[in-house]
């Protein structure tokens, strides 16, 4: 069933992995793959190994071949051309966060996530926010629950008095009066030392930041909505913050 231009296009990624697989790098290859079914033509990826195989995950039918590419590997710190995109400044603070009761492990395995690529030391997982012996936290994680601290604690308000104790700062994500646009507490961090803990503090993903954590944060911070929804994924208004104040 495959076209000429499938076939031609077979032939170009084919002489491209040939190219490639000279290079010392152990690389994986995904495809772009379109359904062959008129009333269908599905365009999606295909990484290379994966059991589905060839056929159309919509409709089942035959799919050609439109592209081939490597995919960038998590670690390859060795390929120079890849480093453009690691950050060497220090971070502006020293960020870290605690999550409280957070319901979903698939938000928390990709806070850990977050927390990796943005630069957040550690984190604090307290009441029944899932830690990293729950397979789907692991599993959006990534890897990222060996690379970040975290420790559990049960009351989320004790552990706050300690940080504090410890001369943590805490600062609150959470639509309150006190709250500031988050952009403002941005200004509020570059004054910071280098040295200064701060730990970014979220709530449940239904009920918010607990009253009485929240009363303990010495900043407040909301992100502006637009739109008809009041808030974000948490998740996403973790990462929104911590880009933010650490970025
Ligand atoms: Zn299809």
């Amino acid at each position: 069933m495959g076209s000429l231009k499938s076939d031609s296009a077979r032939r170009r990624t084919q002489r491209h992995m040939t190219e490639c697989q000279k290079l010392p790098l152990l690389e994986t290859f995904y495809e772009i793959r379109v359904c062959e079914n008129p009333t269908c033509g599905l365009r999606y990826p295909l990484v290379e190994g994966h059991p589905f195989g060839t056929r159309c995950p919509v409709c089942l039918g035959g799919t050609r071949l439109a592209a081939m590419k490597a995919l960038p590997a998590e670690r390859m710190t060795h390929v120079k051309e890849l480093a453009v995109f690691s950050e060497n400044a220090p971070a502006r603070i020293r960020l870290h966060a605690v999550l409280d009761n957070i319901r979903s492990a698939w938000n928390v395995g990709a806070m850990f996530r977050t927390a990796d690529g943005l630069g957040v030391e550690k984190l604090y997982l307290c009441g029944i926010t899932p830690t990293p012996e729950n397979a789907a936290v692991q599993k959006t994680a990534l890897g990222a629950e060996q690379t970040v601290a975290w420790e559990y604690a049960r009351d989320a308000v004790k552990l706050a008095e300690r940080l504090k104790a410890e001369g943590c700062a805490l600062w609150g994500l959470e639509q309150d009066a006190r709250a500031l646009r988050l952009e403002k507490t941005n200004r509020i961090a570059e004054k910071q030392s280098r040295e200064q803990q701060v730990a970014l503090v979220v709530g449940n993903e239904v009920t918010g930041v607990d009253p009485a954590l929240l009363d303990l944060c010495e900043q407040i911070f909301y992100i502006p909505m637009r739109g008809q929804k009041r808030s974000l994924n948490v998740e996403v208004a973790f990462a929104i913050a911590a880009w933010a104040l650490n970025g």
